[in-house]
């Protein structure tokens, strides 16, 4: 099991002699340590129940506000970092910490995965070995970004996703030294990475599959004057890819 200094945010992984014999009971458990975790032990401690809570995360920190992670987390000058961002201060409510977590009995187990549901018998299993039993499950594992394929270099240095909080603090690193940025993607987060690396100088390029960004959202109108459509050498899509060159800042 991990637990996470609450001024860092940081994990202490104390799971190698002790988790293969772990077994916890637990009324509620959540998989998943992220938004949505974050929200629902906020509800479950205001109906005074947060020790039947049992959080399992696989990431190395609390539940924080992810949207952070492509905007005031990129900022070149004070960008936001954990535990600033933790939920839910999104959604006005308290700054839920690990003195937080621990005030309201709730248990949060950071750096540990899931592995298996053995759903008849109200059973999980982690990748540290522990066994949780529980009366009532909470899946709110999310989603994980689209990778670029390996074979088309998705797997290069330099190329950076942007879904949890060690992913941005890679690209936050890389960011420092770099000398120019492409965006792959034109939907929010594609768009707000840009405007953070035009912010640092890199006059990023924006490629996206569609005629214009922000495809799928009621924002597609105003955004597409900034749109023109470029041939890109990318192997797949028979559409043409569109290019935005120098992307604003006030993108
Ligand atoms: C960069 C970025 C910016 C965003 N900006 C906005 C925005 O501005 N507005 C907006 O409304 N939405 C935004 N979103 C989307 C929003 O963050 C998600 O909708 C929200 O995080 C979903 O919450 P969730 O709890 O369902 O999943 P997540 O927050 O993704 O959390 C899922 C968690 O489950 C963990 N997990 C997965 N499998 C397991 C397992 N087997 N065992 C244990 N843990 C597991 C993952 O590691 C993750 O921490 C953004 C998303 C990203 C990535």
């Amino acid at each position: 099991m991990a637990t996470t200094s609450a001024s860092t945010g940081e994990s202490t992984d104390t799971t190698a002699e002790t988790t293969s014999t772990t077994s916890l009971a637990k009324k509620i458990v959540v998989v998943g340590g992220g938004n949505s975790a974050g929200y629902f032990a906020r509800a479950v401690v205001a109906a005074g129940r947060g020790a039947d809570l049992c959080i399992v995360a696989g990431e190395n920190v609390l539940p924080y506000e992810r949207p952070a992670l492509s905007k005031a987390f990129l900022h070149k000058e004070s960008p936001a970092r954990l535990p600033g961002f933790h939920t839910s201060v999104g959604g006005g409510g308290e700054r839920q910490t690990q003195e937080w977590y621990d005030a309201n009995g709730v248990e949060v187990m950071l750096s540990t995965r899931v592995t298996a549901a053995d759903l008849a018998n109200k059973t999980l299993t982690t990748d540290t070995g522990a066994h949780i039993t529980y009366d009532k499950l909470v899946v709110a594992t999310g989603c994980s970004a689209l990778k670029l394929p390996a074979a088309m270099g998705g797997a290069l240095p330099g190329v950076h996703y942007v879904r949890d909080n060690a992913d941005a603090l890679a690209l936050y690193d890389a960011m420092g030294s770099a000398k120019k940025a492409v965006v792959i993607g034109g939907g929010y987060i594609g768009l707000e990475c840009a405007a953070s690396l035009a912010t640092w100088g890199l006059n990023p390029n924006v490629v996206l599959m569609e005629p214009h960004t922000m495809v799928g959202s009621g924002r597609e109108t105003r955004m597409r004057h900034r749109a023109y459509t470029a041939w890109a050498r990318y192997e797949a899509p028979a559409a043409p890819l569109t290019q935005l060159n120098h992307l604003p800042p006030a993108c």
